[in-house]
């Protein structure tokens, strides 16, 4: 028997037991002629005393770092105890011991703060994951895929497997292709989700599906994506949002209770698309801190009903007059900041992905005076009008951007998260949720001038816009102004579940009448005959009585990594790639044999 015990067991009441232990040589001290060793296992760590009588087999079979180690031993109590270790009463008076296997020096330390740079780590994951920071996050991972299991059982969902190896399924990315060696010439496509098949379930009746399932997408990895990444997808039938926005508020708040004993008790408040864009510049708010911004062109408008018109029109500050859009950010107490710290924002504004011209700041002194960038066209009334506008209090610093009005709203809503990093106010130990609700069911591109779906084609209409959809032309005449296209304004049953300012879930009500999904199709610029070939199963199945439906699908390395209060998703993936996409450890994607090549009929022809 190789262990009676295992390393994070034993306890000052199996004091005198004689106990077997195997695990691996965490750290060898010696003094004198004696050794303490800590062996480890994944269930913890207990120290081993090897006496004087063992030394001179020790010298004849020294022990190295990660050795895999048999002892034999009686438990005692320690002299110098441990609080920080739960077995830190005890430690094992070894009589016997083996060596398993030895162990080459590691290129880094097996422990929480390691010298290991990340692609040395990820090369030798297999040494990572022995780190206890790392199985904690793989053990947090598994608790809440545990929670989710239970609950979705409670709530008669059934967990179906889905093929692998499909038809492309349009989700926004490319897919990964696999090439059929029986089948010459033709491909298959990994999922990008599941999406398709749980709807053929809900026409199967399998009324409450999910699956804790891989998804494949070939996109351009921005940091902290992955290519392969899991989702726990869900659908269900004969069911409305509200229905399905109830019984994911119980998983998630289910999630917290069990895995952080939390009482999540408010409902998760809910917030349409269009009052997200204005309030917070995202569609995904981070709320775990107000910093709300203020819409303040009314204010350089000629409207005598607006709070200051006199005060303010009239004002010749051209940016501000001319511009569609003017936003206000209130940073609190943040009056204080120097000419270096607003120049460093104004370049910050001016970076590329931001790319606004510029930044207007008005401090809020604490004698209740005013200083601006802007003093030259607006005296201290003015920018007291405007300070009371947007609420901003003596001590703070009110930061102005204008521009095109969906350009502005996005570059005030990175800022307000900038200066949220700057202030300390993302912290990992509060988590806040929100839902979405009500977004655009298309989007413009400006690139093909179509539509397409902001969710997925699957996504349905508010029912009161069916009509609208069905009863218009989808082609854009005037690209200028798509805004005006009645497609424009229609609503998507679909609603978002966002986590700190993270989506970490989404979903929707889905068409299930062939009428409308073809229709869809050709909003979405797809021949009749494109939309037969790619999802003629689909279109047949709704011809067969299809039940309403709807369901979400939550990114679970997301949620892992929030939940774990870390940046990283890859820290809660036992083997990810990086961010180029690659597995370094099995050094993939490689080439392949020509033998290989040959059987596919496939020929690479070079760049
Ligand atoms: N399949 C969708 C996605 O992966 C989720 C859903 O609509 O259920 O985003």
């Amino acid at each position: 028997m190789y262990r009676t015990h295992t390393c994070g067991h034993l306890r000052i009441t199996d004091v005198n037991r004689i106990i077997t232990l195997s695990g691996w040589v965490q750290t060898i001290r010696k003094f004198g002629a004696i050794s303490f060793v800590d062996l480890r296992d994944r269930y913890g760590i207990t120290q081993l005393l090897f006496g004087e009588e063992l030394q001179p087999l020790l010298d004849g079979h020294p022990l190295g770092r990660e050795f895999v180690i048999q002892v034999k031993g009686f438990v005692q109590e320690r002299e110098n105890k441990n609080a920080h270790l739960a077995t830190g009463d005890i430690e094992v008076l070894v009589s016997e011991f083996d060596i398993l296997n030895t162990a080459l020096v590691p290129p880094f330390t097996i422990q929480d703060d390691t010298d290991g740079g990340d692609d040395l780590r990820m090369k030798y994951r297999y040494l990572d994951l022995r780190r206890n920071v790392v199985k904690k996050n793989l053990e947090l991972r598994y608790a809440i895929t545990r929670s989710v299991r239970n609950y979705l059982h409670e709530q008669s969902f059934i967990e179906v497997e889905t093929p692998f190896l499909i038809k492309s399924t349009p989700e926004g990315a490319r897919d990964f292709i696999v090439p059929s060696r029986m089948n010459e010439g033709q491909f298959y496509a990994l999922p990008q989700s599941p999406q398709t098949f749980k709807q053929l379930l809900m026409v199967s009746g399998y009324d409450r599906y999910f699956q804790i399932v891989k998804c494949f997408r070939d996109e351009d990895l921005r940091a902290d994506r992955q290519p392969e990444f899991t989702q726990i997808d869900c659908e269900m039938s004969f069911v409305e949002q509200e229905d399905i926005l109830n019984t994911f508020e119980n998983m998630i708040k289910r999630i917290f209770k069990d895995v952080k004993n939390l009482d999540y008790e408010e409902p998760i408040e809910r917030m349409s698309w269009e009052d997200a864009m204005w309030r917070f510049g995202i569609d995904k708010p981070d709320t775990r801190f107000d910093m709300e911004l203020t819409n303040i062109k009314t204010l350089f408008q000629n409207s005598k009903s607006k709070s200051y018109p006199e005060l303010i029109a009239g004002t010749d500050f051209p940016v501000f007059n001319q511009a569609e859009t003017v936003i206000a950010l209130v940073a609190p107490e943040c009056g204080f900041y120097t000419r270096k710290q607003t120049d460093e924002l104004t370049e910050w504004v001016k970076r590329p992905q931001i790319g606004m011209q510029g930044l207007v700041y008005i401090k809020c002194n604490a004698d209740g005076s005013y200083k601006s960038s802007v003093d030259k066209y607006f005296d201290e009334e003015k920018l007291q009008a405007i300070a009371e506008t947007c609420g901003a209090r003596a001590g703070d610093l009110i930061l102005l951007l204008a521009g095109k009005e969906e350009k502005t709203r996005k570059a005030a809503g990175e800022l307000r998260l900038e200066m949220a990093r700057r202030l300390n106010f993302r912290n990992t130990e509060t988590f806040k949720l929100l839902w979405i609700i009500d977004f655009p069911l298309f989007e413009y591109d400006d690139s093909s001038n179509r539509w397409v779906a902001r969710h997925h084609p699957f996504t349905a209409p508010k029912k009161e816009q069916i009509a609208v959809m069905l009863n218009n032309d989808p082609s854009i005449k005037n690209a200028e102004n798509y805004l005006a296209h009645p497609f424009a304004e229609i609503k998507a049953n679909a609603y978002d579940l966002v986590l700190n300012g993270n989506e970490v879930g989404g979903g929707s009500i889905r068409i299930f009448q062939k009428d409308l999904q073809e229709k869809m199709f050709t909003a979405l610029g797809m021949s009749k005959e494109d939309a037969m070939q790619k999802f003629g199963f689909l279109m047949n199945a709704f011809e067969y009585g299809a039940p309403p439906h709807g369901g979400i699908a939550f990114g679970l390395d997301r949620l892992c990594s929030i939940i774990g209060g870390s940046e990283s998703i890859r820290d809660f993936i036992a083997f990810p790639k990086n961010n180029s996409g690659r597995d370094v450890m099995l050094d993939a994607p490689s080439t392949i044999e020509d033998e290989q090549l040959k059987e596919l009929n496939l020929q690479w022809r070079g760049k």
